[in-house]
């Protein structure tokens, strides 16, 4: 069906003619089609403007249609689908953080799909407290007088500022070692004016002393606030207050003091895996902190949400709020975090609750990643192009959480013979359900402390069908 026509404008294909041959396509995207004709309209006028400007000769017809195939297929991809995580990296912002539990998965389907009583009192009939029995345990869970929650950590400093530092009173001292970037966009500095709140910002990046907090603190004071460094670790020269004395200080000027924790960790860390202690809100709170906040979706384990700590009149005011109501969670996020909380409660002692996470953290290289490699390689066994081995290699938490924490792990070592490392990521990412993985000494690898067990025989299935002999 080539065109020769010497004029490029009559060599743009008509949009009709086009859909016409997308429809003989065998196996396009289960789109709808609504947006395959956007897609086709659109990519039709760009290809116009381009000769229109000189820039564009337009080409065959099978090849414009074979371009606009594959860019269907990127708009299918594109789509929030499951991903199987071979990157060794827990909590990873790319990949949509915790996993949940698949209990808690079913109880927020229940509530999604039915009516619910989120804000009814079923005692009395009348309308009841929005999120009432999750603050509840909450509060119980981190030992808080109060706790709330909203739609994320973000969300919820920017409600802190709003309430302790406006007015007259709208300045916050933080330490310039705490003002971090931590990943996807949160830079502490540009929260805290989206809040109206001034910064102070005291001592130096590596060292800052009580003092520096205290010749900062003057009428305009509104608060003091801690920031927990996630992403990034200092060594050597530095100096901070400890928690405690900054605590003392704020007392002392009656300054509320707020620290903001972001990973949300619940349970001691260092005894899930040889990583260090990862500082929880209960203990935050113990040291006297007025109020903490904590991300839902990093070692907490829960869906993404912002969860608020401490003392009852504080908590009480930032519900006033009339910002709360525009941060507020829906129904199944609070169902979510309600199960993994209840999770955490069910679990006693020294118990840890069964949530995803907290088992991938402490999966055995030894009893649990090893016997699972060697059963993939054995299901790799007659793959030809691709030779397979196991490699240990370091897992991470991520989600900025811990940076220096490094855990032992297991990974798959794929060296392919007859294609390159970039071209065989590629083929994984095209899956129906992709693989991702990473480049480390010339191999690309799949870490199997971040593949759930039940995913190993798609990965298999993924590199049988990439390498099959056709
Ligand atoms: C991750 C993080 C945040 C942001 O949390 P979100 O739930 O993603 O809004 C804020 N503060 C700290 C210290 C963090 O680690």
């Amino acid at each position: 069906m080539s065109d020769k026509s010497p004029n490029p404008f009559a060599r743009i294909p008509a949009v009709d003619k086009v859909l016409t041959a997308l429809e003989k396509v065998a196996d396009l995207p289960p789109l709808p089609q609504p947006l395959i004709t956007d897609l086709v309209r659109k990519t039709v006028e760009k290809m116009r403007d381009g000769v229109k400007a000189g820039t564009t000769e337009p080409g065959e017809f099978e090849d414009t249609v074979a371009s606009i195939r594959s860019e269907i297929e990127s708009l299918y991809r594109s789509r929030i689908h499951p991903v199987i995580n071979g990157t060794g990296v827990c909590i990873h912002t790319n990949l949509g953080r915790s996993p949940l539990h698949p209990d808690v998965v079913k109880a927020i389907a229940g509530v999604g799909q039915f009516y619910n009583n989120i804000e009814l009192n079923l005692d009395s009939g009348e309308r009841g407290k929005r999120g009432g029995f999750l603050e509840t345990c909450l509060a119980t869970l981190i030992e808080a007088e109060s706790a709330t929650v909203t739609n994320n950590c973000a969300a919820a400093l920017i409600l802190m500022l709003k309430h302790l530092a406006n007015g007259e009173k709208n300045e916050v001292i933080i330490s310039r070692g705490e003002l971090v970037e931590i990943g996807g966009g949160f830079r502490v500095p540009e929260i805290m004016e989206a809040s109206g709140a001034k910064l102070v910002e005291v001592g130096a990046t590596n060292k800052t002393s009580l003092a520096d907090y205290e010749k900062a603190i003057g009428p305009k004071t509104g608060m003091l606030l801690k920031v927990h460094r996630s992403n990034f670790w200092m060594d050597g020269f530095t100096e901070e207050p400890s928690t405690e004395d900054l605590v003392a200080l704020g007392k002392q000027h009656e300054l509320p003091v707020v620290e903001d924790l972001g990973s949300g960790a619940m349970v001691r860390t260092d005894e899930l895996a040889p990583i260090q202690q990862e500082p929880t809100a209960t203990e935050v709170l113990r040291r006297g902190v007025d109020l903490v906040c904590v991300s839902g979706d990093k070692l907490f384990g829960g869906p993404q949400a912002g969860i608020i700590a401490g003392r009852a009149d504080l908590v009480a005011g930032i519900k006033k709020e009339p910002f709360f109501r525009a941060l507020r969670c829906d129904k199944m996020i609070l169902t979510g975090l309600q199960e993994t909380v209840l999770a955490y409660l069910h679990a006693s002692g020294s118990e840890k609750p069964p949530l995803p996470l907290i088992r991938m953290l402490s999966a055995s290289v030894k009893e649990d990643l090893r016997p699972r490699a060697e059963s993939i390689l054995e299901g790799l066994s007659d793959v030809e192009g691709l030779e397979c081995g196991t490699v240990e290699t370091i897992a991470r938490c991520g989600g900025g959480t811990m940076p220096k924490s490094e855990i032992p792990s297991l990974a798959l070592e794929l060296n392919p013979t007859t294609m390159s490392l970039p071209k065989l990521a590629q083929r994984l990412r095209e899956k129906d359900v992709p693989v991702m993985g990473y480049v480390a000494e010339d191999r690309f690898r799949l870490d199997l402390r971040t593949i759930f067990p039940e995913q190993d025989a798609i990965v298999v299935q993924n590199l049988l069908e990439i390498f099959r002999k056709d």
